[in-house]
Formats: C-alpha cells, structure tokens, sequence
C-alpha cells in the first residue's frame, strides 16, 4: 500500500497490514515463539541476515510487525523496532550507541523514570550523562559536550512539565556536533508533532500512554530517521564489523535503517525486552483511532485549561496550548494542531491539602497513568516522583502542590463538573 501519499488520520486507521484476497480484514494474533523451515540453507540465511523470515519472537513476530509498520508510516521513518515497554524504548536506544566510558547530554525535563535510569543505573554501567537546561542558549548547550560525547537526548513535550523543546536549536546543536538527536515523543504522537521534520534522527515512544490510548498494554517503539551520518569516525559499532554477527556492518549493509537494525540484532537478541503479539494486537487496534483522540484530548485539555486558569482555588495552570504559557509560540510552531492531552496545575494550598483535593475527585481517577481515553490525575510529589531528592523536584519545577491531569475523552462538562465539585 503506498502509505506515504496519504493523510496521517488515513494512515493511523489502515497502515501496516494489507489484506490480500480472502484474508481477514482485521490481521490476526501470532501467538507463536517459533517457525519452522523446510531446510537448514533457508534458516542459514536467516540468521546470516540475507532473508527477513521469522526465526524466533524475541527477535521478531508478524504481529509485532504490523504494529512497528504502522508507527513507522505514521512518523514518516525508515524502520521501526517495537519493544516491550517504553523504558526498554529508552534504554536500548541510549546503548544502542553509548557503552562504558562514553558520555551524552539530555534535556533535563524528563519523565521520572527516565531521569532515573540516566542518573543513576546507567552509570553503573559506566555511561554518564549531563543534564542541561533545555531552554539556555545555545552556546550553554555547547558548553556541555565532551570529547566522549555519543548522542543527544530530549522530550518533545516533557512529561509532566509540559515544556516544548525548541527543536530548531536542538537540531543545530545535535549538527553542529555531529551527534545524534534522540527524541522522546510519547505525549504528543506522530499526529501532533513530527520530529523527524524539525531535525530529529530517532524517535522512541512508551506506546502504553496515548498510542494505545485504552491503558490496555505496556510497549515502546524506537523509529530510525534513516537520517544520521554515523560514518563520522565516532560510531565504530555502526561502521566496523560485528564480531558478535559474524561481521555484520551495519551502516554499510542497512544503510536505511541501521539503528534500529542494529538494535533488533545486537541488544533485543541479547537483553530481551521483546513486545508480546497480544499486546502488540491491542496496541495497533488502539492506535487506529489515534488522531481523532488527540484532536479531542487536546481540544478538552485546552478547554479544563482555560476554566482552571479563572478558578480562584487553582494557583497557576500550565499547558502549552494557553495565551499565558511561556511555551505557546513554540507550541504553534511544533505543534500547531493541539498541545496533547495533559495539563498541570498547582492547587492553592498545602502538599498535605492537594492530596485531600484529589481524594476528592470521582469522575478523574487517581491512576498513575497518562494518554488514556478517561480523565486521570496524579500528584508526582508523592506519586510518579518521589524518589527524587526535594533538590531535583524543585529543579523540575515540581512543586509539593503540583497536580497532573491527562485529560480523556469524556464530555467536557462532566470532566468540569468534577474538577468544580472537588475545587
Ligand atoms: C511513560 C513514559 C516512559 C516510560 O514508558 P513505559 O511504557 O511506562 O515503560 C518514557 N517516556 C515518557 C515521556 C513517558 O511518559
């Protein structure tokens, strides 16, 4: 199907499987470990990569193909590799590149779990990363590569900070030093934001939060631009043989798409985290529906964003889709067809008091959730966020009385109508 040509709400509904005559309509559950062979030469180049059958489902499976087709043609990549969580999104795209000794920078507004994973676990691992203001100038951003620099790391739209990355200047920062440009893309999806057009080189996504948007399945995805030079004499493990794959070169012989490649031969081979079908299976069936979700997540978040930003108990309001934010001209710019479902907002009054104000709520749930189609509400402080010291709290901007909202798809009046009861 030539999936390029059309539109992206066409391409959420029908990329990524094609019935041919008498197939089903709906493809099916492979829910298989193993495929057999007719003679050992056919499985020989398999495994020599000549041949692109299955051989085994950690490595790959027809189910979990079609979900990684679809998330590909939806971000306009060159290859998609799909995996068992966001995190593992996360992690095997940082050792994809970076082994011990090596250094990356990332923007420091991240998702909690992410900062922990780079802080701390990665360096046991001898992989040390520097956090940066993702807002300074350029020339601070500079300031922050060394020599062992491998890559650069960002969100999109931080979680739960809600900031837009200036992509324009991250871009010129990622070339300027010949890096790689990650980009975490989990909050606004392939519909509201297209990385790969503002200068990104991969893009991964924890696809448990709005792609699959019925809290049904954890996944993540890593997607290859196909776009990054890694003949630069700093990537030897893209551009020298593997001794692992009997030789493998990845970016000569997957020229397209060696990232995720090499990521599929090397580190999901060897660590594991693959997608199962059956998540796989509900995750393409939820990401169907994926554009008209966002449109009317950001169109209801935008509308409880407008209405909390007059009510007198409610102390500040942040999302990117209001006049008042510091981010909406980036916003307009990188996501000009609605700023995502998820808002913050501080409640007037004491850590102890927010928490008695989300006790409260009964529509919104108290889920430690994002991007499902019912509204759901956290408190980070004492939830998503509490391993981090008072110290990193505050240099993210999470405030004792911050609350997040992912805004579902309910009617707006009801989504109100409980905020008001419980304000
Ligand atoms: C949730 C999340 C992750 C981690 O994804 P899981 O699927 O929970 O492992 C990574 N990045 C962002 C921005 C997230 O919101």
């Amino acid at each position: 199907m030539t999936t390029k040509k059309l539109n992206i709400a066409t391409q959420a509904v029908q990329a990524g499987y094609e019935p041919k005559n008498t197939e089903p309509r709906v493809p099916g559950i492979i829910q298989s470990t193993t495929y057999k062979f007719d003679t050992a030469e056919q499985i020989g180049d398999v495994f020599d990569l000549k041949d692109t059958a299955h051989i085994y489902s950690r490595i790959s499976n027809p189910t979990v193909n079609q979900l990684e087709a679809k998330i590909n043609a939806l971000e306009g990549g060159k290859g998609a590799l799909a995996l068992s969580s966001g995190h593992a999104a996360v992690t095997l795209s940082i050792l994809n590149v970076c082994s011990a000794g090596d250094h990356f920078v990332a923007a420091k507004s991240l998702y909690g779990g992410t900062i922990n994973l780079f802080s701390h676990t990665l360096k046991k691992y001898g992989i040390t990363c520097t956090f940066i203001n993702q807002d300074a100038h350029l020339n601070e951003l500079n300031k922050a590569v060394q020599p062992n620099t491998k890559l650069i790391f960002a969100e999109s739209l931080s979680n739960p900070g809600m900031e837009v990355l200036d992509f324009e200047k991250f871009a010129t920062f990622a070339k300027q030093n010949e890096l790689p440009f990650i980009i975490d893309n989990t909050f606004p999806t392939p519909i509201l934001c297209r990385p790969f057009e503002f200068g990104a080189n991969i893009i991964i996504h924890s696809t448990t939060k709005f792609i699959d948007g019925h809290a049904t399945s954890l996944g993540g995805v890593i997607v290859d631009g196909g776009n990054f030079n890694w003949n630069n004499g700093k990537y030897p493990d893209f551009t020298e043989p593997d001794e692992s794959y009997h030789g493998v070169k990845y970016y000569e012989y997957f020229k397209n798409n060696p990232f995720v490649v090499k990521a599929r031969t090397q580190l999901l081979r060897d660590f594991g985290p693959c997608l199962s079908p059956f998540n796989a299976f509900l995750t393409y069936h939820g990401c169907q529906t994926l554009a008209l979700r966002m449109e009317r997540h950001s169109e209801n978040t935008l509308s409880l964003a407008n209405w909390l930003e007059k009510h007198p108990k409610v102390q500040w309001v942040k999302y990117p889709g209001l006049a008042s934010s510091a981010y909406h001209e980036l916003s307009k710019k990188y996501l000009p067809n609605g700023a995502s479902g998820v808002l913050t907002f501080g409640y007037k009054g004491s850590f102890e008091d927010t928490k008695k104000f989300i006790n409260k709520l009964k529509l919104a749930k108290l889920v430690v959730h994002v991007g499902d189609i019912r509204t759901s509400v956290v408190h980070p402080a004492s939830m998503t966020h509490r391993q981090l010291s008072e110290k990193q709290l505050l240099d993210i901007n999470i405030t004792p009385n911050l609350i997040r909202v992912s805004v579902g798809i309910e009617h707006i009046d009801d989504i109100r109508a409980d905020f008001e009861q419980a304000l």
